[in-house]
C-alpha cells in the first residue's frame, strides 16, 4: 500500500514536470522570449580558457606558441622551455 503511494507520487511528479516543460516550450514558441531564463546561456564572450597539460611535469599550461612542439599531427604544449627540452629529449 505505502509503495503504491509513492509509485502514484512519483508518477504525478513526472506528469507534472513534462507539462511544465510543454507549457514553457510553448510560451517559449508564442513570445519568443525564454521564461525566468533559466535556460539562458551566459555571454559567449566569458568562455573559460582551456588548459592543456604539459606531457613532462603535468602542469596545466595557457596554450600558445612560446612552449610549443608540434610532433606528428599533436601540438604539444609545455610550461618551461626545459620541459620541452626534456621531452624532445626522449
Ligand atoms: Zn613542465
Amino acid at each position: 500500500m505505502f509503495l503504491r503511494v509513492i509509485l502514484i507520487g512519483i508518477l504525478f511528479w513526472i506528469i507534472a514536470r513534462t507539462f511544465w516543460r510543454m507549457m514553457d516550450g510553448l510560451v517559449e514558441g508564442v513570445t519568443g522570449k525564454r521564461p525566468g531564463g533559466r535556460r539562458g546561456r551566459t555571454s559567449q564572450a566569458s568562455q573559460p580558457t582551456k588548459l592543456v597539460r604539459d606531457p613532462v611535469c603535468g602542469t596545466y599550461v595557457v596554450p600558445d606558441a612560446t612552449h610549443a612542439l608540434t610532433r606528428g599531427d599533436t601540438v604539444y604544449h609545455f610550461c618551461s622551455d626545459q620541459c620541452r627540452a626534456q621531452f624532445s629529449a626522449r
